[in-house]
């Protein structure tokens, strides 16, 4: 195992049933209390920002913003925020999806992206990839292009990365 993939994997914190029973939550919050391990995750995702040649960075709430928001300074790109329906401001454009129990919905303002862009998507956690799936459908009707999607960690016991490879389109998927 590399120097970093250890130091991330010691710094993530397994959760037995939380929220609910059944789930390994996966907590990050040791791992950004420590600032080596947080500046080192941090500039492993800009690496992969520059080396796929995104001019944005799209976090995804709320975990997807700790840790987009710094990647984005680090790389000298602007930072976009997807947010759960009802909690931008300006106009929209949403997108549904399904959960295991009902549906979910995410939003991003219309003109935070345009044909100009190539977009990177950061959040924490790839689980049913449900989440990625609809920002990358948001990206595409907001005109711009899909640079890839970076995540922290993916969990192998789910088909996240599966059901995310028809809408990456052949745009990378990273899991540090
Ligand atoms: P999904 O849409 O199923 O890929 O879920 C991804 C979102 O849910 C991410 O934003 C994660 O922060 C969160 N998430 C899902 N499962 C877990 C887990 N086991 N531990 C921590 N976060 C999780």
């Amino acid at each position: 195992m590399t120097d970093i993939k250890e130091l991330l994997l010691s710094r993530i914190r397994d959760v037995p049933d939380y929220p609910e029973p059944g789930v390994m939550f996966k907590d990050i919050t040791p791992l950004l209390a420590d600032p080596a391990a947080f500046t080192a995750l941090t500039d492993a995702l800009a690496e992969l920002c520059v080396r796929h040649g995104a001019t944005k960075v799209v976090g995804l709430e709320a975990r997807g913003f700790i840790l987009g928001a710094p990647v984005a300074v680090r790389a000298g790109l602007g930072f976009i925020p997807v947010r759960k329906a009802g909690k931008l401001p300006g106009a929209t454009l949403s997108q549904s999806y399904d959960l295991e129990y009902g549906s979910a919905e995410i939003e991003v303002h219309a003109e935070d992206l345009s044909a100009s862009d190539r977009v990177m998507v950061i959040d924490d956690v790839l689980a049913t990839g449900g989440t990625a799936e609809a920002a990358l459908h948001l990206i595409r009707r907001a005109g711009a292009e899909v640079a890839g999607v970076a995540v922290l960690m993916e969990l192998g016991f789910l088909p996240g990365r599966d059901r995310l490879e028809p809408a990456l389109e052949g745009a990378p998927l990273d899991a540090l």
